[in-house]
């Protein structure tokens, strides 16, 4: 079975001794995921390497853990500053000697950590290439002989990666610089072209190339025909009261309307936007890794710096642009390992809209007609690999699996709704195209989805009586449906391409060949039910609640956040999620016992032992 949960309990040969004695010590974890052993011997025996995990498959202990093993000093460039902060804060409540050098520093700052890191001190320091090239860092890193640098986010070296930042191609220096020290790149970035083209742009030697596996068997995903987005966005955030959820909508307004809606529904929510300012962006981030908030609506502005470990849902109101951008948000989700929750509300017009920005940005970019075309080309074909995605009754793993070229090799994922049987065909499918169909056809290939299902369903509108197609013979043939029913229905036939819808300023529905074979019954016709279905709970869901006392639970986080504040740290820097349900599971009675926990090294015992034993015991803990 694929993915990470599995790699975990599969042993090969034993641990090198010393990477146990580092990973047991200081992460209190028993062994290593799949590629990140590979990994770390690269960076050991100083051999480039490129990386290729999906999110949350573990890449920051591969340039984490070899510092630590040869007490060397090592540089990690990673393009926000937000990020750098995180990790450092997540390293530092382990006692582990790291520091980010940014802009955001003030001149004392700055100069502590250069001592620091010239008397050898640090074992990571943290920079943006353009600090790195541009202010004299570079001699100080060549006076302490750094030897190892790790490239965070390297497709922003690319072009054809889907985040591009020239700043990272000034990197190519590094090569020169310190022709005896080794680059090892990391991204979540697949496709062979963005990695040839990180290779090539760092000049790596012979690298160790490394490609995880990309399917995520902890998250459940979901696609619902959108029918009401504030109903279904309250309805689903309903299963998961008082958890972390990200809510993705694609206009800032969206954010702030829906935002408000959920807040007064008591919902602890609170919109982000680059429109916001940063201060306000800022506050909400923290909120929600100190977990005072449990909702973000939010652009996809929203993301990159956010790495709060226990989001247990990420909800997309529209759809997004892209597989790879898809992949990446949801990414965001379960990165503790443990079940989590995708859910895609989807409308086919959301594809429409996104046709003509395309167009619309594309003629704003000024570019030569050849070079518009091609962009044109190439991101509505992203679009419509999601909209393949998004509209196809197959298991939603292995359509994510291929689409990055992996094979699935499970049946049934068991953990997505046409996997678990949430999705229901609509009886007598091909007979409702045919009368969709030939309504098109009726009102002359001249109408829009909504006035053609209006006649479907026989309404009486100004425009029907004004065009006399109240007289046509498909008129009322839909009666028993809902309007918002027969749109669905109408698009699932667009997004089929069984209908086409024509371009220009008010496209209408038109015929093509395929529609034709619809109506003389030489092609069947499988169509969704427009209905939300049930929803069943995920295996991995059950397991990973398994014998975990939840009253424990909610009070161990309840004890976090607390803690969390009062240090003015992201709570899952304390504990994430995983170490809080094995010790509510455990129930760890002494100190030992404590230590065996997973997720409990030395440095969290004597920080935080005394406290988590109290509350085990159901006393009030001290802190
Ligand atoms: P990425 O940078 O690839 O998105 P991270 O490095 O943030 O992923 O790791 C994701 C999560 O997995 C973190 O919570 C981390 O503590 C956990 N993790 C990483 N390696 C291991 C391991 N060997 N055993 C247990 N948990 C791990
Ligand atoms: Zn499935």
């Amino acid at each position: 079975m694929p993915g990470q949960a599995a790699s975990e309990t599969a042993t090969p040969s034993p641990l090198d001794p010393r990477i146990a004695e580092v990973l047991a010590s200081w992460w209190g974890f028993d062994r290593l995921r799949p590629l990140q052993r590979e990994a770390i011997h690269a960076a050991l025996d100083g051999r480039d390497s490129l990386v290729v995990m999906p999110t949350g498959g573990g890449k920051s202990l591969c340039y984490q853990l070899p510092p630590l093993v040869g007490q060397t000093t090592d540089v990690v460039i990673s393009p926000l500053v937000a990020l750098m902060k995180d990790q450092v804060d997540a390293l530092e409540a382990i006692g582990y000697p790291a520091a980010a050098i940014h802009s955001g520093l003030s001149q004392e700052e700055r100069q502590s950590i250069r001592q620091r890191l010239a008397a050898g001190e640090l074992r990571l320091l943290f920079t943006a290439p353009e600090r790195l090239v541009n202010t004299g860092l570079l001699d100080l890193l060549a006076q302490v002989g750094v030897r190892r640098f790790s490239i965070d986010e390297a497709h922003c070296i690319s072009q054809w990666g889907h985040d591009f930042r020239p700043e990272y191609r000034q990197l190519s220096l590094l090569r020169d610089r310190f022709p005896s020290a080794s680059l090892h790149a990391f991204t979540a970035t697949a496709t062979p072209r963005v990695r040839d083209d990180i290779s090539s742009q760092l000049h790596l030697q012979d690298p160790e190339v490394l490609v995880g596996i990309f399917d995520r068997p902890n998250l459940c995903y979901r696609v619902v025909p959108r029918t009401d987005r504030t109903r279904q966005t309250l309805e689903i955030l309903g299963r998961h009261k008082g958890e972390a959820s990200i809510v993705y909508c694609i206009s800032r307004k969206e954010t702030e309307r829906l935002a408000a809606r959920l807040a007064a529904e008591g919902i602890l929510a609170r919109p982000y936007h680059a429109g916001l300012d940063t201060r306000e962006r800022h506050k909400t981030q923290e909120a929600f890794a100190r977990e005072t908030i449990d909702v973000v609506v939010a652009t996809v502005a929203f993301g990159m710096g956010i790495d709060r470990s226990n989001v247990r849902l990420v909800l997309h109101t529209s759809l997004p642009k892209s597989l790879e951008a898809y992949q990446q948000e949801t990414g965001r989700a379960g990165r503790d390992g443990l079940a989590a929750e995708c859910v895609l509300l989807y409308s086919s017009a959301d594809v429409f809209s996104w046709e003509s920005l395309v167009r619309k940005s594309a003629d704003e970019a000024e570019l030569e007609p050849e070079e518009m075309a091609r962009l044109v080309a190439s991101q509505t074909e992203h679009l419509h690999g999601m909209r393949r995605y998004a509209q196809a009754a197959r298991c939603r793993h292995a359509a994510l699996s291929e689409y990055f070229g992996q094979a699935y090799g499970t049946e049934s994922c068991g953990a997505c709704d046409v996997c678990l049987g949430e999705t229901e065909s609509l009886p007598d499918a091909t007979v409702t195209a045919q009368k969709i169909i030939s309504c098109v056809a009726r009102v002359g290939e001249r109408f829009g989805v909504r006035h053609v299902c209006e006649v479907l369903r026989g309404a009486t509108t100004d425009g029907i009586s004004r065009h006399g197609h109240d007289r046509l013979s498909t008129f009322g043939l839909l009666k028993t449906l809902d309007q918002r029913a027969a749109e669905n229905l109408t698009h699932q036939l667009l997004d089929q391409g069984l209908l086409e819808r024509s371009s220009g300023e008010r496209p209408v529905v038109v015929l093509n060949a395929r529609s034709w074979e619809v109506l003389r019954g030489e092609r069947p016709v499988v169509l969704l039910e427009p209905r939300v279905g049930k929803t069943k709970t995920a295996k991995a869901d059950v397991d990973d609640w398994q014998g975990v006392d939840r009253d424990l639970f909610e009070r161990l986080r309840t004890w976090r956040r607390r803690v969390a504040d009062s240090r003015s740290k992201p709570a899952w820097t304390i504990f994430d999620d995983k170490a809080l349900r094995a010790i509510a599971r455990e129930k760890p009675a002494s100190p030992a016992a404590l230590l065996r926990v997973k997720g409990i090294g030395e440095k969290r015992l004597a920080d935080f032992g005394v406290a988590i034993l109290d509350l085990v015991a159901g006393r009030e803990p001290a802190e």
